[in-house]
Parts: C-alpha cells; sequence; structure tokens
C-alpha cells in the first residue's frame, strides 16, 4: 500500500479522502466533492491552470498603461453595486511608499475577504483608464510571503466555488510535507519523479521545472489512456456479437430512393461497416466527420440493415432537441421500409408501454437520451449501438448500454464526432478503435460567410443584414414548411443576467427582448438548457417548421441540430468560446443550399484573437482542429484541456514526441502479465477510460 507520510506522525495514502490533509475540514472536503476532489490524489493532480510571474515589480509612482506587476499593501477596500446591474464592483488602494494606485474588480466579491491590511502582496494586471480614471483592473494577487523570491512564480488554480485560486495555494502549503512519499506510478519513466513532478506543479521554482513537471504529468496521462485502449481492444476482441448479414438488394434500394446521392466518403463508411457487423467479433467504430458530412445517413443506413435482419438498434443522443430531431428525420426516412422508428427521452408520454414494447422487440430502433440508460430499460435483441457525439458520454454510460445485450453477447458500437482526430494519433490513442473518416462535405455545399462585428456595429451593420436574410426566399420549403423568409440564431453566453460566468454578457432573456423590439413583425424565442425538455422540443419544433424567425439560444444548440432554413448565425461574447466550439455552432448553418452568414461578435475592446481570425478565413474543420492544437499546444500549461474526442487534462495531442514515448512503453509494459498485477493504482485508474468491462 502506498504510504504517505503526515507530519512525521499519521500516516496517509493517496487514496484516502481529502480531509486527512491539514487544513481541510468537513466544509472544504464537501466543496471538494462537489467538484470531484474526493481522495489526497485528486488533490494532489487538481494542477495549476496557470503560472503568474511576478517578476521584477514597478514603483507605482513610475508605472505606466499596459501590463503592469507592482507589490505593496492595500487599504480601503469597498464594494458596491454598480449603476449597471448585476456588476458588483470592488476597489481598493494599493501603496508601496512611492505612490498609490487604485485597482478595480468586477464581481469577484471575495477579494474583500482575500486580504490582510499588513501584509504585502504581488499585484498584476492592465493599468488603464477607465470611466476617467487610471486604475489596474481586475488584477491577479498573490501574499509576497507565498511567492518563490527567485523566479516570482506562483500557481493559479481554477477556483471551485468558494474555494479561490488563493485558497488552494494555502491548502497546498500546508500539505507539502506530504509530497515526499507519493510512490511512482509506472513502471518506466522519463527521468523525474512523480513526487518531483507533482512538487514542481505546485511549487514551481523555475519554468524549466514546470514544463518537465508537466511532460512527466503528460506522459503519465498518456500512457494510462494508451494502455486503456489496447486493453479495451483485447477485451473487445474476446467479446461475441450477433452477425448482422447484408441484404445487398434493399441497401441498394434503399439509397437509390434517396432524395441526394450519397458521398464516396458515406458509402466507404457505410461498406465499410456493413463488412464489420457481419463478424463475430462486435465492431467498435469511430465515425468522425465534419459538421454536415452527414453521419446521421450513414447511422441510418446501419441501423436499417440491422433492423432488416431482425435485431434492435439504440442510438443515443446528448440532448432532448438532439434526439428529437435524430428520431423526426430518421422515421420519416425508414417508414415506408416498415421499420418501426421510436424516441425515448424525459419527456416521452407512456413510457411504460414503451418500454415493454422494446422488450418484447416490437420497436426496431429507439432513439433517446440519458432515459434509454434506466435499468428497467431492456431491449428483446439490441445489435447496435449508435452513440452521436460520443465524447459528450461517459465511459459508465455507454457501458449501461452495452449491458443491455442479449446474454452473453456484445452489440456492435458505432460512435460519431465531429472532433477531428489528426490520422497520426488515430492507431495510438485510439488503438481501441477503429476509424472511418467522411472528409468530404454533401456536393452544393457553400461555405459559411464568417464576420469579426463589434457589438457597436449591431445597429448599422448586423441589424441590416438580419432584415435581409428575414426577407429573403426561405430556403428548403420541405423543412421549413411555415417559413416566410430564411431564419436566424442568435447565441448568447448565458441565461438570465447575473450571476454567470461571463458577468456583463448580455442573457438569452434580455437579447431576446430586445430583438423582439427591434423587429416586432418576426417572430423571436429563447431557448436554453434549464428549460423543460417538453418546452425545449417544442420551440425547436417550431423553428424547425419555421414558424419561429430568430432563435436566440444557449450554446445547446451546438450539437447536431439541423435546420437548412436558418442561414444566419450570430454568436455573441464570441471570444469566450473555443475554436472548436465556435467551429461546431457555426456547423449549424450552411445546411442548405443558400449563402449563409455567421458573425462573431466581440467587445471592441482588444482586437479580435487569433482564433476568430481563423474561423473568420476557413471554414476547414481539419484545418481549424490543427490551429487550435498549435495556438493551446505548448503555450498551454496544465488546465482542463479537452479534445473533444479526448478527456485529456494535461497532455495535448501537440505531445507528439510524449504519445510515441509512452505508446513504445506501453506495448513492453503488456509484454509481460504480471504486470497487471503488480502495478494495482495504475490498474484501477485506468478503468476511467475502459469501455467494456465484463459482459455476463
Ligand atoms: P452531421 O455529420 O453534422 O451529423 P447530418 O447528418 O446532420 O450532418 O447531415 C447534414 C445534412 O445533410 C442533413 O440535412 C442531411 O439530410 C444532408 N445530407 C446528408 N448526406 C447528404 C448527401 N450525400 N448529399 C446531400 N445532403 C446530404
Ligand atoms: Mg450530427
Amino acid at each position: 500500500m502506498v504510504k504517505l507520510l503526515n507530519g512525521a506522525r499519521n500516516i496517509v495514502e493517496l487514496s484516502d479522502p481529502v480531509e486527512k490533509l491539514k487544513g481541510i475540514g468537513p466544509k472544504t472536503a464537501e466543496t471538494l466533492r462537489k467538484f470531484g476532489i474526493r481522495t489526497i490524489r485528486d488533490f494532489f493532480y487538481n494542477l495549476p491552470r496557470d503560472y503568474e510571474v511576478y517578476e521584477a515589480p514597478t514603483s507605482i509612482s513610475e508605472i505606466k498603461p499596459g501590463k503592469v506587476v507592482i507589490k505593496g499593501k492595500i487599504d480601503s477596500l469597498t464594494s458596491r453595486q454598480a449603476k449597471r446591474r448585476n456588476l458588483f464592483v470592488t476597489e481598493g488602494v494599493v501603496r508601496d511608499g512611492t505612490g498609490a494606485v487604485k485597482v478595480v474588480w468586477f464581481n469577484q466579491r471575495y477579494r474583500l475577504k482575500q486580504f490582510s491590511p499588513d501584509k504585502e502582496y504581488y499585484f498584476t494586471g492592465n493599468y488603464e483608464l477607465k470611466n476617467g480614471r487610471y486604475s489596474i483592473i481586475s488584477p491577479s494577487a498573490a501574499e509576497v510571503a507565498e511567492v518563490d523570491l527567485k523566479t516570482g512564480l506562483s500557481p493559479v488554480y481554477v477556483a471551485h466555488g468558494a474555494l479561490k485560486s488563493h485558497d488552494f495555494r494555502r491548502l497546498m502549503r500546508l500539505s507539502r510535507d506530504k509530497f515526499h512519499f507519493i510512490p511512482d506510478l509506472l513502471p518506466t519513466v522519463p527521468k523525474d519523479t512523480r513526487k518531483k513532478a507533482l512538487f514542481n506543479a505546485h511549487f514551481p521554482n523555475s519554468s524549466k521545472t514546470v514544463a518537465s513537471a508537466r511532460d512527466y504529468l503528460a506522459y503519465e496521462e498518456l500512457f494510462e489512456l494508451i494502455l486503456a485502449a489496447r486493453l479495451n481492444r483485447r477485451e473487445n476482441d474476446k467479446l461475441k456479437a450477433i452477425s448482422v448479414p447484408f441484404n445487398q438488394e434493399k441497401t441498394k434500394e434503399f439509397i437509390s430512393n434517396l432524395p441526394f446521392k450519397l458521398t464516396n466518403a458515406q458509402r466507404w463508411a457505410i461498406w465499410t461497416i456493413f463488412q464489420n457487423i457481419q463478424n463475430h467479433t462486435p465492431m467498435n467504430r469511430l465515425l468522425q466527420g465534419d459538421v454536415g458530412s452527414g453521419k446521421t445517413m450513414v447511422a441510418t443506413l446501419a441501423s436499417y440493415g440491422v433492423a432488416l435482419a431482425g435485431g434492435q438498434v439504440a442510438i443515443l443522443a446528448p440532448t432532448a432537441i438532439l434526439a428529437s430531431q435524430h428520431y423526426a428525420g430518421i422515421s420519416e426516412t425508414l417508414w415506408e421500409y416498415g421499420i418501426r422508428v421510436a424516441l425515448l427521452t424525459g419527456a416521452t408520454k407512456h413510457k411504460e408501454d414503451l418500454k415493454k414494447q422494446i422488450a418484447k422487440g416490437e420497436v426496431d430502433i429507439v432513439i433517446g437520451t440519458h432515459a434509454l440508460l434506466t435499468d428497467d430499460t431492456e431491449f428483446a435483441r439490441l445489435e447496435l449501438v449508435v452513440i452521436d457525439e460520443q465524447h459528450r458520454f461517459g465511459v459508465e454510460q455507454r457501458q449501461k448500454l452495452m449491458l443491455k445485450s442479449p446474454a452473453g453477447l456484445a452489440p456492435h458500437l458505432l460512435s460519431m464526432t465531429a472532433t477531428p482526430i489528426p490520422r497520426s494519433l488515430q492507431l495510438t490513442v485510439f488503438g481501441d478503435l477503429d476509424v472511418s473518416v467522411l472528409n468530404e462535405l454533401p456536393s452544393g455545399r457553400k461555405p459559411v460567410t464568417t464576420k469579426i462585428l463589434t457589438e457597436l456595429e449591431i445597429q448599422e451593420k448586423l441589424y441590416p443584414q438580419m432584415l435581409k436574410i428575414l426577407e429573403s426566399e426561405p430556403d428548403s420549403k420541405k423543412h421549413g414548411e411555415m417559413a416566410r423568409g430564411q431564419q436566424i440564431y442568435w447565441i448568447c453566453k448565458a441565461i438570465e443576467d447575473g450571476n454567470s460566468a461571463v458577468s456583463e454578457a448580455t442573457s438569452v432573456k434580455t437579447r431576446t427582448r430586445r430583438l423582439k423590439e427591434v423587429f416586432p413583425q418576426y417572430r423571436v424565442e429563447y431557448l436554453h438548457g434549464k428549460m423543460k425538455p417538453s418546452e425545449k422540443d417544442e420551440i425547436m419544433e417550431q423553428f424547425a417548421s419555421g414558424e419561429i424567425d430568430i432563435l436566440v439560444s444557449t450554446t445547446v444548440v451546438e450539437v447536431g441540430v439541423d435546420v437548412p432554413n436558418a442561414t444566419l448565425m450570430v454568436i455573441e461574447n464570441a471570444e469566450s468560446y473555443g475554436l472548436a466550439q465556435l467551429h461546431q455552432l457555426r456547423g449549424r448553418v450552411g445546411r442548405g443550399t443558400s449563402e449563409a452568414y455567421c458573425f462573431l461578435l466581440t467587445s471592441g475592446d482588444i482586437p479580435p484573437s487569433r482564433r476568430l481570425r481563423e474561423l473568420e478565413k476557413s471554414n476547414d474543420g481539419f484545418y481549424l482542429a490543427e490551429v487550435d492544437l498549435k495556438l493551446r499546444g505548448p503555450g498551454e500549461i496544465y488546465g482542463a484541456l479537452q479534445h473533444g474526442a479526448l478527456d485529456l487534462r494535461i497532455a495535448s495531442l501537440s505531445d507528439t514526441k510524449l504519445i510515441a514515448r509512452a505508446q513504445k512503453d506501453v506495448m513492453e509494459f503488456l509484454q509481460n502479465p504480471e504486470n497487471m498485477v503488480k502495478y494495482t493504482e495504475l490498474m484501477s485508474g485506468i478503468k476511467k477510460y475502459q469501455q467494456i468491462t465484463t459482459l455476463n
């Protein structure tokens, strides 16, 4: 067992609850638990998001506008509610003997309690003119005594509820002596040790040690991931599945009846899937394709094939909106072939009856959300599971579905994602999956014209453009029967004013009110994740049918929703989204044949970021993914870096050297079966990546 020395008296283990650490009482532990930090291991692995550098502070008498670092004591802390609603302003005065300067924070109430008047602090932020006076706006701050003197480096932690960055620094210091006894996790390691890496990450003494700590921990993470992938594949290959016979004649007939020609990429993917599901080994295939590449049609055809052969299919979607939309599309395509399709979400009425029908095999294809996963949903003959936007689902949820197959048999699995995965990584990091790529968009698609606008240009430039769209001939009568003109999405950051992450962002509700005033003759409605599923579905249906002209929404429309008559999208606070997410969002328009537009709104305070400029230039998801990798790649230290399909916390897909190294080491590790018994912490740690446990 792993022993750690606790204050030279008590022995603690990495798997012990966080309460065992100094300074962490029941209340703090409760907060930490809410954010997934339960054990001492979790706590140590809660790595800084970034490091602030408090190097060479400037005397206050000498500071100039721009980024500054100062050192001094703070007094006169006050706070007030600003005239503009929902802005809670905290101000203070920092003095250093040469002068005094005002510091200002917005919506950071905890600043009132962070400082003691007799202690010295570093502050760093932008010294600028705001409301007619110079002050340092929203500076980071750290106690001088806590910052490494030589380097001025101070870790920045993501706030977890009431626990702010400086609280984490304080708690970490209280546990400083516990790092010595952390054992290594892996048999083969790059030069450092785990204890050293973790220690250096939390107590940085040079940017070099920080970088090598990061590499060490990234390597560890990649090793786990690749090992899990390898073991998944082994497990998968041991499983048995029902072989689904291929009905060539009916498949051909189906394809020739489609209103469009399948792309070559779609044909190839479908053909491969039909090959796979004829095997007695379950298929485990990832279908990767940019937004709009037609993944749903591939899934529909595969489902049709399974239903023809008498099997059942479960299609899992991340949101109720998407599930209903898949249901509408797929049932419309398949009803003339006598395939029985059902929708099962939280809002479904007569759930019990439907579940009985599913259990009796009276339904061929069930489309749904999490509601599909409850234990009482049983299938008579589940042979194929399709998971749309698979990265949205946890491993556990996937397992649940896998377990719904007939005894002793596993269903074939098709996962779909719009996140491009570089080819070089498909074999390593995704070693347990076969991958099909839809690298071609249906013909006739035009790129979405994308423009960055500042909020000041809304009146003059955006509204006229919106009006033009609203007055244009509808794009496709089929989908928007009721539409008078073309339709618009307007994406907002927050649902209501106040208490949001982006406190100054206009909310869905406020924006809806304003747009109603500007476009009184059109119907403007809103949509957000906190609405009841039935309400969301209703709004979405009305938007899809063209009854609603402008839909103001949070990012709930991000995944998969398909309204070809919507040809303009506005993304407010565009700077607050990642590149991948912006690209996903934009993919909601440009799905018909008309010219489509996307406007990225920024405050205009600072020049637009490279992210937005790249988005303006390109519509190519693979290109943007590469740019994204580069932009966040080595520059970003730690942080909840999520590569869509992959849940990497530390490593990045641009760590190609580390990936190659981990790949090689995993292969060696697997040569020796004893390792699987010996490295207990590692083996239990990788469960989080494992797809299939036991199926019996
Ligand atoms: P995604 O890959 O983003 O899930 P969808 O499956 O939603 O894309 O497809 C987007 C739209 O393109 C849908 O309206 C669909 O009917 C249509 N579509 C799919 N395949 C083709 C094709 N080969 N030619 C023309 N349109 C297609
Ligand atoms: Mg889709």
